[in-house]
């Protein structure tokens, strides 16, 4: 569908997850993959190395604008530039608002919106030289509606639509696109932990609580998985994604028609 033979790929967050599962499928329609984040890093740079693709690592902090200008300096020396964005990276936490930790609310409106801001504004000037260009904002279902305990999450996500729709009118008349991908429970560590939570909370069976997860939200039954974001990303880097501009596509098992 689409071949990237030759562009660079720039997932935040991709040392596991959505964000690894994106790089891969990013990584099979042959682009450069710069991978970021925290954890297992040498079995993230291995999977894609399997892949054939070129790549490599950046351990910038995502609350950091001087770390996340580092790894744009290294992705410009090692690639020349950032063809394709993925902002991905992201954490959570549930607590209701009267208890919310104060760092915890700065540390997620740092890292699930301020730095698509960084990101972003670091890779247009060579988009734009370049005219071609594709920002993907990982956002969520709570871009687009609440859940209770999730304040800064929620917040967060519904900035990250918004600055999804200012960045695609921005370059409306250019080759770049940016959109907002928005899904429902996929199965990561970031869900993994609430069903811990709900398990021990409720003194149920991991699976009973993952059952009760998604009978709550998600009217499939079903997680969505990474590698279904993955390809709804390379739609987005072809040609058919050319005039898809702003958007905030769910993919959520349903939960947002509700
Ligand atoms: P995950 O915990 O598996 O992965 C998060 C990634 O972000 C990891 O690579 C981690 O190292 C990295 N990261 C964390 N803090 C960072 C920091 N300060 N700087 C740089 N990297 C950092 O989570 P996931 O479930 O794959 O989530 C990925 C994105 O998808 C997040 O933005 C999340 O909000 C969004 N999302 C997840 C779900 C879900 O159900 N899992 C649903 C909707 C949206």
């Amino acid at each position: 569908m689409v071949n990237l033979h030759g562009k660079t790929a720039l997932v935040t967050g991709s040392t596991s997850g959505i964000g690894l599962g994106i790089a891969q499928a990013l990584a099979q329609a042959g682009a450069n993959i710069v991978l970021n984040g925290f954890g297992d890093v040498e079995a993230a740079l291995a999977s894609i190395r399997t892949l054939g693709a070129e790549v490599i690592h950046h351990a910038a902090d995502m609350r950091r604008p001087d770390e996340i200008e580092a790894m744009f300096a290294l992705v410009a020396e090692r690639f020349g530039g950032v063809d394709v964005l993925v902002n991905n990276a992201g954490i959570q936490h549930v607590s209701p608002v009267e208890d919310f930790p104060v760092q915890k609310w700065d540390d997620i409106l740092a890292i699930n919106l301020t730095s698509a801001f960084h990101t972003s504004r670091l890779a247009l000037p060579g988009m734009r030289a370049a005219n071609w260009g594709r920002i993907v904002n990982i956002a969520s279902v709570h871009g687009l509606v609440g859940s209770a305990g999730k304040s800064a999450y929620v917040a967060a996500k519904h900035g990250l639509v918004g600055l999804t729709k200012v960045t695609a009118l921005e370059t409306a008349a250019t080759g770049i696109t940016c959109n907002a991908i928005c899904p429902g429970f996929v199965l990561t560590p970031l869900v993994a932990a609430q069903i811990d939570a709900i398990a021990q909370r409720e003194a149920i069976t991991p699976d009973a609580a993952q059952a009760r997860l998604l009978s709550d939200k998600q009217p499939s039954g079903q997680f969505v998985t990474p590698e279904q974001l993955g390809n709804l990303v390379l739609m987005l880097c072809s040609p058919f994604g050319d005039q898809v501009r702003g958007a905030a596509w769910a993919m959520d098992g349903g939960w947002t028609a509700q």
